[in-house]
């Protein structure tokens, strides 16, 4: 496949996957779909209780760590406008998951202010938390459709 072919590719699917953060209202009801409905195991779910796609864009320029692709995710996700990268650099641009383990924290993870918030509470996810459903975090005010999903799987977590 020619470069040009790729980053076609590239942004045609792209965004139809990534997290949920950077991720406009009709695309996060998209997302809805990926939810773990059924027996929500908080260590199987990002933080907020999102899955991360396998064939999410940005995770697939970081593990191919292709300048090209990671341009593109640079431009798809705003990076300079949400993120204030306000110049691409290949070995900056990466993110290999909300709960990478042995992967550097990409920017976009780093400014997720419930991934912060969980991981100080040692929780694995929102759905353990008691103030799920009063948390103001901006994830929630900019998505509610998804911030109401999640509390309809933290019902069912704890019903389990
Ligand atoms: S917790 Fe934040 S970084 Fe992790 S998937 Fe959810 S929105 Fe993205
Ligand atoms: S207060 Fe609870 S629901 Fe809100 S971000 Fe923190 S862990 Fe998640």
């Amino acid at each position: 496949m020619t470069n040009l072919s790729k980053r076609r590719n590239f942004i045609k699917s792209g965004l139809a996957a990534g997290c949920t953060l950077l991720l406009t209202n009709s695309v996060s009801a998209r997302l809805l779909s990926h939810l773990q409905v059924e027996n929500p195991d908080p260590k199987k779910l990002n933080y907020c209780g999102h899955t991360c796609p396998n064939d999410c864009k940005f995770l697939i320029a970081s593990e191919k760590n292709d300048p090209v692709l990671k341009k593109e995710a640079y431009e798809i996700w705003e990076m300079k406008t949400r993120f204030g990268v306000t110049e691409f650099d290949p070995d900056k641009i990466y993110c290999f998951g909300c709960k990478t383990k042995n992967k550097p924290v990409g920017i976009r993870l780093q400014k997720c202010d419930v991934r912060n918030c969980a991981i100080d509470k040692n929780l694995e996810s929102c759905i353990e938390c008691k103030d799920l459903k009063t948390c103001e975090k901006d994830l929630w005010k900019k998505f509610p459709d998804f911030k109401n999903a999640i509390i309809q799987m933290q019902v069912k977590y704890l019903k389990n």
